[in-house]
């Protein structure tokens, strides 16, 4: 980690600090006298998964996976519905959020990069926000830039978010509960308790996505693994793995992760909303794996064991590279050559398959034995160490 020097002296930006300390405060009040006054009823609750949802998920996957690393292309009804109620989230426009995030991927844990760990856990999750420090730098967003919704959406920002962020709900509130209460039970619980809890579970991507968890991908960074932060942030809590392999539309790339931003692109995928969904190589998930958990061992060995074991970590993930492509492309031979059947006679499709399925049984039994393999030599460099260490 970087020591950090020389920063220029910040200044608090009053409307940004007021803004995030006042909204909490408000809630809490409105909550309180809404409740006191109305009640609550499943219409209250149904407004604010609502507007968390929609105004959550065009954060992640509209800001973050679309706008900031083009992980997957999308159509512009999409487009606009994610930077309408990505403005709802007020955590200002496509543009800007993207110039800040792209910089924190350049910059990681670096004086440069906007929301750095390194400066404490505060000024990561909001103490960036509440302050300004040099002139607001704009940069590596030439491409939004040209985007027609993105610049209308950046002009516009604050109208197109009180609109959507504030008046929207407290109108469904009206629709839904009826009058003035109704259009307050909205306003207090899908504007304000939704745009604290939709804040904050960002803001715990910059801060405790550095600092809880583990580091699976890659130690080159402060980004953690955190699953249980993807429960609260639609499977942003993969930090480690995202951070690793940023244009992967997939945060959680296990099909058990939980990750609602990935299966949410993959749905629009099948009605072709959403296209050029990039996953990253499945070898190059399981080496990056292979050779971080390495990493973690390797510190207290002698300069001749860690010799040996390299060599054995080099083979396992040439092994696991090699299988890995092998197994994905007998799977696509496999795939076309069902499409085709009906041109062979019954008999002999059904020799085809026997012999390609037994193909990719070996392929994997032989994946299974070099997986074996690494989790041998994992513990033999456990063994070594705690020896070491006694
Ligand atoms: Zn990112
Ligand atoms: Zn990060």
């Amino acid at each position: 980690m970087s020591e950090v020097s020389n920063k220029p002296e910040w200044k608090l930006d009053l409307l940004n600090a007021s803004f995030l300390c006042g909204t909490p405060i408000l809630a809490i009040i409105g909550v309180y006298w809404y409740t006191v006054n109305f009640g609550i009823s499943f219409f209250e609750i149904g407004i604010l998964f609502f507007m968390y949802v929609v105004s959550g998920i065009s954060i992640t996957a509209g800001y973050h996976r679309l706008f900031s690393h083009r992980s997957y292309s999308a159509s512009w009804p999409l487009r606009l519905f994610y930077a309408i109620f990505g403005a709802a989230a007020f955590q200002n426009s496509v543009i800007k959020w993207c110039s800040d995030h792209r910089r924190h991927h350049l910059k990681t844990d670096t004086e440069e990069d906007p929301y750095s760990i390194v400066r404490g856990f505060f000024w990561a999750h909001m103490g960036w926000v509440m302050v300004s420090e040099d002139e607001e730098k704009i940069e590596h967003v030439k491409d939004l830039q040209e985007d027609p919704i993105l610049a209308w959406q950046d002009k516009h920002i604050f109208k197109i978010g009180g609109f959507a962020g504030i008046i929207f709900p407290g109108l469904i509130g009206m629709l839904l509960i009826g009058g003035l209460t109704g259009f307050f039970g909205g306003f207090i619980w899908g504007g304000l308790v939704r745009l604290v809890m939709v804040h904050h579970g960002t803001f715990l991507i910059n801060s405790g996505a550095h600092y809880w968890g583990k580091q699976n991908y890659s130690t080159k960074n402060t980004s953690r693994d955190s699953p249980i932060l993807s429960l609260l942030t639609f499977g942003e809590g993969y930090h480690n793995f995202h951070h690793t392999f940023q244009t992967d539309y997939r945060n959680g790339h296990k099909w058990y992760h939980w990750d609602p931003t990935k299966w949410w692109i993959r749905v629009f995928s099948f009605i072709k909303i959403t296209k050029n969904l990039h996953k990253v190589p499945s070898w190059s998930i399981e080496n990056a794996r292979m050779k971080t958990s390495y990493e973690h061992k390797e510190n207290n060995l002698n300069l001749k064991i860690k010799e040996d074991y390299n060599q054995r970590l080099k083979n396992c993930t040439r092994q696991i590279r090699n299988l890995l492509k092998d197994l994905k492309k007998k799977r696509i031979e496999y795939k076309d050559a069902k499409k085709n059947r009906k041109m062979l006679i019954k008999e002999t499709w059904r020799q085809n398959r026997i012999t390609m399925k037994l193909k990719i049984k070996e392929v994997k039994s032989n994946i299974a034995i070099v997986r074996l393999e690494f989790k041998k030599l994992i513990k033999e460099m456990n063994i070594q160490n705690n020896a070491t260490l006694i």
